[in-house]
């Protein structure tokens, strides 16, 4: 689809093929539902579209999945942000399956194990995509994607395209050693048989995580990474934050490592909280909390 007619950038491609918006407001693409605008908002049918469109582009990019690790600040974000979902294939190759950045990690469990693989069970509660989750080495019950990714397909600034082993990824503890340019829009995985009783460890999985989190309300996950031998919720809780209220956000008092936004909330509530939290935990017991969540934007 070639951009509006009344596109303020001049850069995008003319053979741009994806889905073009302006000024769209954040909110609609983030699982906290807040967010400001994006400038120009593209989400390109292929991986060819997105370096072409990476290629074209002079601007600031910003990539997203499915804004489920996201704050996104009330001013919105300046440039163009690139949604990827529509890289959602999975392909069996051999001992191996490559999928797109774009694939939401529950469908990739399900996919999984309608080929008789498994491996990833533990992953499927996570609402983000492959792409992200590489980016933070997402995990959950000690599993990491970390454990069956072999390599990962890397778009660069200019529009590259090249494949990476995993060992030159640095993937560690919710983190990579992707630069701030780089995004994965593919990654092959270890094809492992699913072992025995595997969709029940699923069931069971999901069960404990919708009785354990605040799914009902709209939030980003954790905030705060777990410190070395600490769990970071324990530590808000101790604090005394459980249930803290600024405007429409809210400190879970479900389970105090989620804001949750109670409607209306702006980030400016989200990130005061943010800086109470760190403030009061501090001085509670020393413990500097490190942030999981991204914040992006302008205030
Ligand atoms: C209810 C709930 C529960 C959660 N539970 C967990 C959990 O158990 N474990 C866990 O690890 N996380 C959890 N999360 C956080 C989140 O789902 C993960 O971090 C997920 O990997 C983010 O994926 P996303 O596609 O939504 O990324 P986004 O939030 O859209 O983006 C997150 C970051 O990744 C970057 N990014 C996006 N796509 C790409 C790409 N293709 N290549 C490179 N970088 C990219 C973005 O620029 C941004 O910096 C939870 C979130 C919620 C809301």
């Amino acid at each position: 689809m070639a951009p509006p007619a009344t596109l303020p950038f001049a850069a995008l491609p003319a053979d741009l093929d994806g889905e073009v918006r302006l000024h769209e407001p954040m909110a609609a693409h983030t699982t906290f539902h807040i967010g400001g605008p994006a400038d120009v908002w593209v989400r390109p049918r292929t991986v060819a579209a997105f370096a072409r469109l990476l290629a074209a582009w002079e601007g600031e990019v910003t990539v997203v999945g499915r804004g489920s690790n996201l704050l996104v600040r009330d001013g919105g974000i300046r440039g163009v942000v690139v949604d990827l979902h529509h890289l959602d294939h999975s392909d069996r190759d051999g001992d191996t399956i490559v999928v797109g950045g774009g694939l939401a990690l529950g469908r990739l469990v399900r996919r999984m194990g309608e080929m008789g693989l498994g491996g990833l069970e533990e992953l499927a509660g996570i609402p983000g995509t492959v792409g992200a989750a590489v980016r933070m080495n997402a995990g959950a019950h000690g599993r990491e994607i970390a454990d069956l990714l072999i390599e990962a397909r890397i778009a660069i600034r200019d529009g590259r395209l090249a494949w990476r082993p995993a060992e030159e990824l640095e993937l560690a503890y919710r983190t990579s050693g992707l630069a701030r340019d780089e995004w994965v829009v593919e990654a092959r995985l270890a094809a492992r048989p699913a072992a025995p009783a595997a969709t029940e460890r699923l069931h069971e999985l999901l069960a404990q995580r919708a009785a354990s989190q605040p799914v009902s309300l709209p939030s980003a996950g954790s905030i705060f990474k777990n410190p070395p031998e600490r769990a970071a919720w324990r530590l808000i809780r101790d604090a005394g934050l459980a249930g803290e209220r600024i405007g429409g956000a809210q400190i879970s008092p479900h389970h105090a490592n989620f804001i949750v936004n109670l409607g209306g909330a702006t980030a400016a509530d989200v990130e005061a909280l943010i800086h109470l939290a760190r403030e009061r935990v501090v001085a509670d017991c020393g413990v500097a909390l490190a942030l999981e969540v991204v914040v992006l934007g302008e205030q």
